[in-house]
């Protein structure tokens, strides 16, 4: 069973989801903010997502409808105070697989996100799409137009993470996090021998897309800009 990531800014409740979740055999990753869960997002993936509405840096629907909108598709359950009938409808309208008010009982907690994981457990992977490119995860296929090369699972991992940034830059650590794992040490230059293959399967697949390296600090998948 993979890792859960909690997004919830109060430290107490927070705690108290960690531990009964952590209780219930599910290992959980936290954020606090929906600027901290993005970058959790795009490094780690997981089962599932338990998303309180209200952060400080804004609504959790909010952050909700553009993961959903980068076809990031984690089953995700909204815990939030507001049980209005409105609100329930803008969570499931934002793409939420499911609803709790606060305050609830920890086994409904633990039961429901059960549930959520095993979704994601049958769930093969799904394609994602920038620029000229998909990418299915089940097949490790790389796509552009009618060719296709298939990736080694570092190569896919990596890809997945430039892709879901969509051309912002990805920091070396969160690239290497996300093709080798959050504990497991790499060699040195372990994601330059990636990246070099990962720009070649590029180049012969024919994309527009290239790696740029900004020097030490990552790497971002962006369109050349045409000299004039
Ligand atoms: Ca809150």
């Amino acid at each position: 069973m993979g890792r859960l990531l909690i997004i919830e800014d109060h430290a107490g409740l927070r705690d108290l989801i960690v531990r009964g979740l952590a209780r219930a055999g599910i290992a959980s990753d936290v954020a606090r903010t929906a600027a901290e869960a993005s970058a959790c997002i795009a490094t780690v993936r997981y089962a599932a997502i338990v998303l309180d509405r209200g952060l400080p840096d804004g609504d959790g629907v909010v952050w909700l409808r553009r993961l959903r909108a980068e076809r990031i598709t984690v089953p995700c359950l909204i815990l939030t105070a507001r049980d209005a009938l409105h609100d329930r409808i803008d969570g499931l309208e934002a793409g939420a697989d499911d609803y709790l008010p606060k305050p609830f009982e920890m086994p409904e907690l633990v039961a429901r996100t059960r549930a959520l994981m095993r979704r994601q457990a049958s769930w093969v992977g799904l394609a994602a799409a920038y620029g000229d490119l998909t990418i299915e995860p089940a097949s490790a296929m790389l796509r552009c137009g009618l060719a296709s090369v298939t990736l080694s699972a570092a190569e896919l991992q990596l890809m997945l993470a430039l892709m879901r940034a969509q051309g912002a830059v990805v920091r070396r650590a969160a690239l290497e996090a996300a093709a080798w794992g959050l504990s497991e040490p790499v060699t040195p230059n372990a994601l330059d021998v990636a990246l070099h293959r990962v720009r070649r399967k590029l180049c012969a697949l024919g994309s527009r897309l290239q790696i740029r390296n900004t020097k030490g600090i990552g790497h971002a998948l962006v369109e050349p800009i045409e000299d004039a």
